[in-house]
């Protein structure tokens, strides 16, 4: 059957097409033939632009201020609007939030069918995606149509062709919802230590938190070090369950951590190129979440530990109080060579 395949997405705050959009663009394209790309946006021209030479034989977009914000009414108006204009036979969209909690309400409305967290598709189309927290893979293909599929980061390179100038055609969609947005509050970007794009991840283990080799833990210089190093590398903070699991047992603990940073079987999985584990043993049920991490590096006092048993590619046997004060001064040093040549 020749499929209609919708690329939809929404823009980001600043009206660009973020790199998971981009990446299911080339997921969207990948599938071959033509396909047509939906934009969702308070302004949607400079993000059509920016994909003006994508191969999309349209560009369709609904916007307007009240699609700017993420908000169920609006988002799935939209988003039916667009595959009804497109005729879509398949839409593939990115995993982001605000389509996770719109998308599956309109498959429902388009008498269609979801797959969500798809980490592969081939044509046919066939999607890849797992079960059980990552421990089965499963090869589906669907009958029903219209399907959305919406897709993890990580899983292509972003589409990078060059912008120009796009004809977006318009559709018009009627915003009724009683939902008012009345600002936004998120953590502030230093405060903020989940970071999905970030190159790399940086895991803390509840060896920060135990006696050092003068009978003391040391807490204070656990949070500085970490902070320092999140600061200077703007990498992803990860974290063992042993460690955020300490908060529930009375013990000093590092205020910045929660159980949203648990990486592992009851955990997250998270999908950056490189991982660094300091002071975590490396068992099992936490490095079964490292599945997707490329190459993986650990800081670890006892060379028995289980990354030296061949879970990660380099294990330093070293204080990671030592290693990361260093590490620290050297981004330091960089940061301020950066500023003097500027
Ligand atoms: C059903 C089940 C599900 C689980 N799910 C998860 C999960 O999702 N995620 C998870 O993380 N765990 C999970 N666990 C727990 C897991 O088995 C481990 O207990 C946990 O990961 C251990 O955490 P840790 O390595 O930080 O702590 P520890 O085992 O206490 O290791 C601390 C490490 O720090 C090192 N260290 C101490 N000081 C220094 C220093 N100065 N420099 C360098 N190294 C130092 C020590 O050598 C030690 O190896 C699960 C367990 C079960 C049974």
């Amino acid at each position: 059957m020749a499929e209609t395949i919708l690329f939809l997405a929404h823009t980001d705050a600043d009206g660009t097409l973020g790199r998971i959009a981009l990446e299911a663009l080339a997921v969207a394209k990948s599938l071959g033939g033509t396909f047509i790309a939906g934009l969702i946006g308070g302004a949607v021209q400079p993000a059509a632009d920016s994909i003006a030479n994508c191969g999309a034989s349209r560009i369709l977009a609904v916007a307007g201020e009240a699609f700017a914000n993420s908000r169920y009414a609006t988002d799935a108006a939209a988003s039916e609007a667009l595959a009804k204009a497109a005729q879509a036979t398949i839409v593939v969209a990115p995993q982001t939030s605000r389509f996770a909690r719109c998308l599956a309400g309109v498959a429902k409305r388009l008498d269609g069918c979801i797959d969500t967290h798809v980490t592969a598709i081939a044509p046919g189309p066939q999607i890849t995606r797992w079960y059980y927290r990552q421990r089965m893979e499963a090869l589906l293909e669907r009958t029903q149509r219209p399907w959305v599929i919406l897709v993890e980061s990580g899983i292509a390179p972003a589409w990078g062709g060059p912008a120009g100038t796009a004809t977006v055609e318009m559709v018009a969609v009627k915003a009724a919802t009683r939902t008012r947005v009345i600002g936004r509050q998120s953590p502030q970007t230093g405060q903020q230590t989940i970071r999905p794009d970030a190159k790399l991840l940086f895991v803390a283990g509840a060896g920060w938190t135990r006696k050092q080799a003068d009978g003391k833990p040391h807490i204070d210089d656990a949070a500085r070090l970490i902070l320092g190093f999140l600061h200077g590398s703007e990498a992803s903070l990860g974290s063992s369950k042993s460690l955020v699991d300490l908060s529930g047992e009375g013990q000093a603990v590092l205020p910045f951590l929660s159980h949203m940073n648990q990486v592992g079987q009851t955990g997250s999985t998270p999908r950056h190129p490189k991982g660094l584990a300091t002071c975590c043993h490396g068992e099992e049920p936490h490095v079964v979440g490292w599945r997707f991490i490329r190459e993986r590096r650990a800081v670890n006092l006892d060379p028995n530990c289980g990354w030296a048993r061949g879970k990660a590619d380099v294990v330093y046997v070293a204080d990671a109080f030592a290693v990361m004060e260093r590490v620290n001064a050297m981004l330091a040093e960089r940061s301020a060579a950066r500023r003097a040549q500027a």
